[in-house]
This record gives structure tokens, C-alpha cells and sequence, in this order.
């Protein structure tokens, strides 16, 4: 069992201070939330990946980092909930008896596709927002605490998101010599693998980076309203 990589770590624990400096325990715990019940569910489903990089760490906590700074528990929550949502619909829904659709054409894609959702991956995504929402109404102060519901819809926000941008702008690539497609610009099938589809600089980090502050941005918007 082993979730993070000796950088990995290093970023994690620099999340954790950093949202604790800035929303005291009851945001380390939110937090420590969020990464234990995606560990585990990575655990059940026995998907062992590899372990979690710091640049991967920081793709799904570093929103969350910087409104735990500025104070938002707002945008800390929605950056967290997104997060969740992300995750539990990838783990839960790698259970579906049916294969994903694109988000954005309902075009059959094969397993693990960025882009692709199943209804069991998206009914993991609510439940996983909505145990985030429930966390914060329960964890942040009087005066602070962001409505759950705005919490919730703001993580499923953030997860649709993700699958927009999964199926649109990340860099999907191909093998020149034969139909096997990959999500790293680095692999190697045949032949180095070549760009079919998306921009070469959008990876799955920078999709989670974006999902999260669209998180974070749908719950600052909802508790406080847009600015004057
Ligand atoms: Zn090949």
C-alpha cells in the first residue's frame, strides 16, 4: 500500500499545513476526508496505479491550498468537493456494468477514457460531493460554513467539468502503427506515440487543476454572489 511517492508526500504535507494554517483542523480534517476515502476506494477497486506524484498532489489540492490561505472556506470546499466528485466517480464507476459515454457526444469509449461517464461513476461523484458538503456544514465555523447544497452542486460542477475538458482539450494520442490510444504523450506502443486529438500541454493534471477551480469559483460565487 503505497499512495504517494517520496515528492508526493512532501506536496501532500505542504497542502495540509497550508489548509490547516489557513482553516485551523477543522480544514486538515476536511482534507484528510477527502484523500482517505479516495485512497480507500483506489484500494477496493484494486486499481494500483502509481502512486501519486507531488505534481499530481498539487493538480487536486493546490485550489484548495490557496482559498484555505486567503480564508475561503467557500472555495476551499468547492476545490474539495470537486476533487471527491472526480474521484469517486472514476473508482465507483469502474464498477458499471456498462461502458462509459463522452460527456460531450455519448460516443462507447473504452474503460479509463478522460472525457468518459458511466450513471454509477456519476451517482459516486454526488455522493462523494455531497459527503464533502456534509463534512464542511458539520466542520467549519459558525458564520462561514457554506450552504451544503452550494457545496455539493459545486463539486459536480467541478466533476462535469473535468469530463468536458477530459473529452475536448486533453491531449489524447495514438500509435502510428496500429489503433491503441494513450493519455500520456510519453508512451510508447510500435513507436513513440503521436497527438490525435486535444492540445499537447493539457495532461490529466492540468484537467484536475481546472476542475477544482471550477469548484472552488461555483462555491465562492454561490455563498457570496457574484462581485458588484
Ligand atoms: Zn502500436
Amino acid at each position: 500500500m503505497k499512495w504517494l511517492t517520496p515528492g508526493g508526500l512532501v506536496a501532500a504535507c505542504a497542502v495540509g499545513a497550508g489548509v490547516t494554517w489557513g482553516l485551523r483542523w477543522p480544514g486538515l480534517a476536511l482534507l484528510a476526508a477527502f484523500f482517505l476515502t479516495g485512497s480507500i476506494l483506489t484500494q477496493l477497486a484494486e486499481r494500483r496505479g502509481p502512486s501519486r506524484n507531488a505534481r499530481q498532489v498539487l493538480a487536486n489540492g493546490g485550489v484548495a491550498l490557496v482559498a484555505a490561505l486567503l480564508g475561503s472556506w467557500a472555495g476551499a470546499a468547492g476545490a474539495i468537493a470537486a476533487a471527491a466528485a472526480d474521484t469517486w466517480a472514476t473508482e465507483i464507476g469502474a464498477y458499471s456494468p456498462f461502458p462509459p459515454r463522452l460527456i460531450t457526444s455519448g460516443r462507447r469509449v473504452t474503460r479509463g477514457t478522460s472525457g468518459g461517464i458511466t450513471a454509477l461513476g456519476t451517482l459516486g461523484a454526488v455522493a462523494g460531493a455531497a459527503l464533502i458538503a456534509g463534512l464542511t456544514a458539520v466542520l467549519a465555523p459558525r458564520g462561514k460554513a457554506p450552504g451544503f447544497v452550494m457545496v455539493a452542486a459545486a463539486g459536480v460542477a467541478g466533476m462535469l467539468a473535468d469530463s468536458v475538458l477530459g473529452a475536448t482539450l486533453q491531449g489524447k494520442y495514438e500509435c502510428p502503427a496500429c489503433d491503441a490510444r494513450f493519455e500520456r504523450g510519453s508512451s510508447v506502443c510500435h513507436e513513440p506515440v503521436r497527438l490525435a486529438r486535444g492540445w499537447r500541454w493539457v495532461d490529466n493534471d492540468g484537467v484536475n487543476l481546472a476542475a477544482t477551480l471550477v469548484g472552488a469559483a461555483a462555491a465562492m460565487l454561490g455563498s457570496h454572489g457574484p462581485p458588484p
